[in-house]
C-alpha cells in the first residue's frame, strides 16, 4: 500500500505516528502549510529549512492556472515546487462551498491530481456547512460517499483520501467515519469544520470530531481540514487529530495579525515582539509594520510559531503531559475552555485510548478531576484485593488496626501503601487540597465500596474535611479523626 500509518506513542487519544507515503515519511502530529502557487509568501525551500516535511496545495487552482497547468503536468508537483517531501492536493471542494458550482467533475480533478504526482489525493467531496438542515446534510453525504467510491476506483490505492462529512449532525459524522473506514481509506480528513472554528464553536467541534473518530478505525490518519490557529492544536490532537493544514500563517499575515500560541495580536498594537525567531530578533515591531515586506515577514514568524507548537505537542505526547498542555492552551479564550470542558465530558471514552503510565500528573484546577487518568484510576479500584474490613484515612494520622489500611490522595481516592510509588499516586503533584479534588477522591471511595460489597469500610477523616466527606459518603461509616496527618 503506498500510504501507511503507524502509531508509535499515545497520550489521551492523541498519538505520535509515522505516515509513510511511498518512500516519504511524515512524523505526526504534523502541519502541512498551504501553498498558493500564485502568491507564495514563504517558499517551499524556506519551509523545508524550518523542518517542514509536508505541504498542501490546491489542485483546482493549478488546473485552472494558465501559468502552471501545462508545467505541472509536464514536470510534476515535486519539481514545480522544488520540494521532495509529501505534497497533498486539495480538490476544489472548498472553492465549491464558497463560490457555488465549479466547472470540474470529481473524476476530472482526481485524474488531474494523479497526473501531477500528488502524494495524497482528495476527491471532490461536498463540504456541508454547519447551518445545513439534516435533510441537506444527508443528501450531500450520500453524494460525497458516491464520489469517494468513484475516486477510490480511479486511484486504486490508499493515496486517495476519504473525507468525513455529515454537517453538524454527530450521528451522520459517525456513520460517515465508519463507512470511510470500511471502504479501506487510510488518510481521513474531517471536513467542513472551518466555519465552526471561525465562530469559536469549539464545543461543537469537539463533539463532531469525536463522533467521526468513533466511526473511523484507530489506525486511520486523521486530518482536521482547515485548522490553522496554533492555540487549538493541542485540543485537537488530544481528540485524535494527526494532521493539520494551515493557510492561517499567510492569511493572518495579510491582515497584519501576529500569531502566538497564547492568542493573536494586531502587529500595530505591539511595541515589543514576544518571540525570538529570526524575524522577531532582527526587527522591531514598528519596522515590520512599516516594511514593504510586512506580509512576508509576518508570515515567516507566524509559520515558525505554528511549527514550534506542533513540536511542543509531540514532546508533550512523549512525556505523557498532553492534558497539561491542553489545559494551558484552553485558557487562551473562554470558548476554547468550553471546548476543553466538552472534551472532559467524554473522558471515559478517551480513557480507552490513553496509556497507563505517564511521567507526571500536575493538578491544575478542578478540570483535572475529570482527566482520563482519574477515570482510569476509579475504574481500576475494583481490582484492589480487600479482606473483610478496611480503613481509609483522609488527611489524618493512620492508626494500625485490624483489616486493610488504605491512604487517600485526591483527586484519585483510596490507595494501599504498595501503590504509593506507582503512577498516578506517586507521580501526582497537588497544591493544598480543594473541595473539587476531595469530591473526586470520594467518588473513588464509592467505586471501591460498590465493587467490594463484602468489605466493611470505615473512613477516618480529618476535621477539616469531615463535613464535606460525611455529606458525600452518606450511608458509609465516617469518623472524625482528631489528629491531622
Ligand atoms: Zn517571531
Amino acid at each position: 500500500m503506498p500510504v501507511r500509518f503507524e502509531v508509535v506513542e499515545k497520550d489521551i487519544a492523541g498519538r505520535i505516528g509515522r505516515l509513510k507515503i511511498d518512500g516519504r515519511v511524515l512524523t505526526t502530529p504534523a502541519l502541512l502549510p498551504v501553498i498558493n502557487p500564485h502568491l507564495p509568501l514563504v517558499s517551499p525551500a524556506e519551509m523545508k529549512g524550518m523542518g517542514i516535511r509536508g505541504i498542501i496545495t490546491n489542485a483546482y487552482i493549478l488546473h485552472r492556472s494558465a501559468q502552471f497547468r501545462e508545467r505541472v503536468l509536464r514536470e510534476g508537483l515535486h519539481s514545480l515546487f522544488d520540494f521532495d517531501g509529501v505534497i497533498m492536493t486539495d480538490s476544489g471542494a472548498y472553492q465549491q462551498s464558497v463560490y457555488g458550482d465549479i466547472e470540474i467533475t470529481n473524476a476530472e480533478i482526481v485524474n488531474f491530481q494523479m497526473a501531477i504526482g500528488s502524494d495524497i489525493i482528495v476527491p471532490l467531496d461536498i463540504p456541508t456547512p454547519p447551518s445545513a438542515s439534516r435533510e441537506k446534510a444527508e443528501n450531500e453525504l450520500s453524494e460525497t460517499m458516491r464520489r469517494l467510491s468513484e475516486a477510490l476506483a480511479l486511484v486504486g490505492d490508499t493515496r486517495c483520501a476519504g473525507p468525513v462529512q455529515g454537517g453538524i449532525y454527530t450521528d451522520l459524522r459517525e456513520r460517515a467515519g465508519r463507512e470511510v473506514a470500511e471502504m479501506g481509506f487510510c488518510f481521513c480528513p474531517i471536513g467542513a469544520v472551518v466555519p465552526l472554528m471561525e465562530q469559536y464553536r469549539y464545543q461543537e467541534l469537539v463533539s463532531l470530531v469525536h463522533a467521526a473518530r468513533r466511526g473511523l478505525s484507530p489506525s486511520s490518519c486523521v486530518h482536521l481540514f482547515g485548522a490553522g490557529h496554533p492555540s487549538m492544536f493541542a485540543l485537537a490532537v488530544a481528540m485524535g487529530c494527526d494532521i493539520f493544514d494551515s493557510a492561517a500563517y499567510a492569511l493572518y499575515a495579510r491582515e497584519g495579525r501576529y500569531l502566538t500560541p497564547h492568542g493573536t495580536y494586531m502587529l500595530g498594537d505591539l511595541l515589543e515582539l514576544p518571540c525570538t525567531c529570526p524575524v522577531c530578533s532582527s526587527h522591531q515591531a514598528r519596522e515590520i509594520a512599516e516594511s514593504d515586506d510586512r506580509d512576508r515577514l509576518l508570515a515567516l514568524h507566524n509559520l515558525r510559531v505554528t511549527v514550534a507548537e506542533i513540536i511542543r505537542i509531540r514532546e508533550a505526547i512523549r512525556e505523557g503531559t498532553l492534558w497539561e498542555l491542553v489545559d494551558e492552551r484552553a485558557r487562551v479564550h473562554p470558548r476554547l475552555l468550553q471546548g476543553y470542558r466538552q472534551l472532559l465530558t467524554i473522558s471515559d471514552e478517551l480513557e480507552k485510548y490513553d496509556r497507563i503510565s505517564k511521567r507526571r500528573f500536575f493538578y491544575r484546577g478542578e478540570e483535572s478531576c475529570r482527566r482520563s487518568e482519574v477515570i482510569w484510576y476509579h475504574r481500576h479500584l475494583e481490582r484492589l484485593s480487600l479482606g473483610r474490613e478496611a480503613h481509609i484515612y483522609i488527611g489524618c494520622r493512620i492508626e494500625e488496626r485490624e483489616g486493610d489500611v488504605l491512604l487517600f490522595k485526591p483527586p484519585f481516592g483510596p490507595y494501599p501503601r504498595e501503590l504509593a510509588e506507582t503512577f498516578p499516586i506517586g507521580q501526582s503533584e497537588l497544591p493544598a487540597w480543594d473541595e473539587a479534588m476531595v469530591r473526586s477522591g470520594c467518588t473513588g471511595i464509592m467505586e471501591l465500596a460498590a465493587s467490594h460489597p463484602e468489605t466493611e469500610i470505615t473512613i477516618h477523616c480529618s476535621q477539616e474535611w469531615y463535613g464535606l466527606v460525611k455529606g458525600i459518603l452518606a450511608g458509609m461509616e465516617v469518623l472524625c479523626g482528631q489528629v491531622p496527618d
